[in-house]
């Protein structure tokens, strides 16, 4: 009787502790599903089509470490990378407001127009909010915010013909595990750097939509197609030297 006694504590003690690794290895694997930032890329697609993506990244790649900024130095490297495709007729975005950080939602229209219109004015115009909840080849050039990998500040998806380069969808992500703002233009880096800036994020992004490709070199720091940004930085708002001999390059 008394071993028996024993043996039920143990086996119920057993129990408890398989529950709650259960309870953490769950709690991890639905963490992980978040972390789907090139989902897209096992969507099938039809044989003439083709997926570039784009993760821009935290400056200094540490997990939950928002990079280091740093004010600019020198924005006239001339430097600049092509994609492949040109934009030559106006494209029209999408906004799926209900994925949009509520400490933005005010301004986040604004931002983001101001941003597509630094590099080309009157192409890009906003369409009605759509509903798309992840990036997908759908018809629908979407902007949306989404709990992504911790490695990983926003990501572009660019649909292209494989026959003529033309460009056919775009879809922005914005990494919704992190803070967001808006800051001033200036200066370079803001006092509260626990946070990326919109327009500094946004006009990199679409700086892919037009049809520049990132640059990693450490010289390209402060231009606005470098790859990696900081909490607090805003100087990406501003196309440096190479930015603009790029947009000159593609202009529709
Ligand atoms: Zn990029």
């Amino acid at each position: 009787m008394k071993l028996s006694w024993h043996l039920l504590i143990v086996f119920f003690s057993l129990a408890v502790l398989a529950a709650t690794i259960s309870a953490v290895t769950g709690a991890q694997s639905r963490d992980d599903d978040d972390d789907d930032d090139e989902s897209a890329l096992e969507d099938p697609l039809p044989d003439s089509v083709d997926l570039r993506v784009f993760i821009h990244r935290p400056r200094v790649i540490k997990p939950n470490h928002l990079g280091t900024c740093a004010t600019t130095s020198n924005a006239n490297v001339d430097h600049f990378e092509e994609t492949g495709w040109h934009l030559d007729g106006p494209i029209v975005w999408h906004l799926n407001r209900s994925t949009v950080p509520k400490n933005i939602a005010g301004s986040v229209d604004s931002v983001l127009n101001v941003s597509f219109n630094t590099w080309f004015s009157g192409l890009f115009s906003q369409g009605g909010d759509t509903r798309v909840k992840r990036a997908k080849f759908d018809n629908v050039n979407a902007i949306m915010w989404k709990k992504l990998g911790r490695s990983t500040i926003g990501v572009t998806f660019a649909w292209f013909s494989r026959t003529t380069g033309e460009v056919l969808e775009l879809d922005t992500v914005f990494n919704k595990r992190y803070p967001w703002a808006i800051f001033a233009n200036a200066p370079d880096c803001q006092s509260s750097p626990d946070a990326y800036d919109v327009q500094n994020i946004a006009t990199h992004e679409f700086g892919h939509w037009v049809g520049l490709d990132d640059l990693i070199e450490e010289e390209e720091k402060d231009l606005t197609m470098y790859g990696f940004s900081a909490g607090g930085e805003v100087k990406k708002r501003t196309l440096g030297r190479g930015d603009i001999s790029g947009k000159n390059d593609l202009e529709p």
